[in-house]
């Protein structure tokens, strides 16, 4: 069984008498530990389908199935529960505590959760041991966002959830961040969802879905996913 299957999923947003369809009828599923990335321009309802992924939102219609749960009409409070126990979020900008440490911030996400991965294992998964005694403002962009890679791992999440996660790095840095969270993932068995407008940076995904409009344009499956260079 796929470990996300998202079948028919629309989500409008209805402000006054005017209707926007962020998500149109959008069905695609994904395999357990694979990294998919979703390209598209602005406005496409990337982080739209993110959010719903997430617990973060509920669609309008269509069912969004996580591990064999439709979460699609969960409750606030499934929601909430659902994103705390199977959910890490990485975001464009690291929101990093910036008065506590590398090893800190990684250690306070792990200290909320029950089965939380070793601090120092996800320090070196993501290539931060020798950093872990920075404070943010004293490690390079790419390093912050490894940073906060380890911060969601630490939580052991089965999803991990990325908001543009290069968007903020230049493309070499960006390229290295995606290769990060590549290895986390196939070292934990995590499945990973990546938003991101740049497609050198989502050619990288074993998975790559297309939004266009509100709606799929195409999910091509990479055999040998690789960066253009
Ligand atoms: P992307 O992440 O691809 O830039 P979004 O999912 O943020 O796209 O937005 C898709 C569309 O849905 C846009 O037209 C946006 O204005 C609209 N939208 C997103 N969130 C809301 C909201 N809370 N209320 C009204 N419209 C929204
Ligand atoms: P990038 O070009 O990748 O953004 P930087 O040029 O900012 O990287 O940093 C290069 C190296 O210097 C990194 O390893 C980073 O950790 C280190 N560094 C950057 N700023 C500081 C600082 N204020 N204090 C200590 N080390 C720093």
């Amino acid at each position: 069984m796929a470990y996300i299957e998202v079948a028919h999923e629309t989500r409008q947003f209805q402000n006054g008498d005017q209707t926007t369809v962020a998500n149109r009828d959008i069905s695609f599923t994904v395999e357990r530990g694979a990294v998919v990335t979703i390209l598209g321009p602005s406005g496409a309802g990337k982080s739209t389908l993110l959010n719903i992924l997430g617990g973060m939102d509920s669609p309008t219609s269509g069912s969004v199935k996580i591990d064999g749960t439709d979460i699609a009409h969960f409750s606030p409070k499934q929601l909430t529960t659902y994103r705390r126990q199977a959910v890490g979020f990485v975001f464009q900008f690291y929101n990093l505590i910036p008065n506590l440490t590398a090893r800190e911030n990684v250690e306070l996400a792990s200290q909320i959760t029950h089965d939380a991965r070793d601090v120092t294992e996800t320090l070196t998964l993501v290539g931060l041991k020798d950093r872990a005694a920075n404070f943010p403002a004293q490690l390079s962009g790419g390093e912050q966002q490894r940073v906060a890679i380890a911060r969601a791992v630490a939580k052991n999440p089965k999803l991990l959830l990325c908001d543009e996660p290069t968007g903020a790095l230049d493309y070499q840095t960006g390229k290295q961040v995606l290769q990060v969270i590549q290895d986390a993932a196939r070292q934990t068995g995590t499945t990973v969802i990546i938003v991101t407008h740049n497609s050198a940076i989502a050619q990288m995904g074993d998975q790559v879905i297309r939004i266009n409009d509100a709606q799929i344009q195409s999910v091509v499956t990479n055999d040998h996913p690789t960066p253009v260079a």
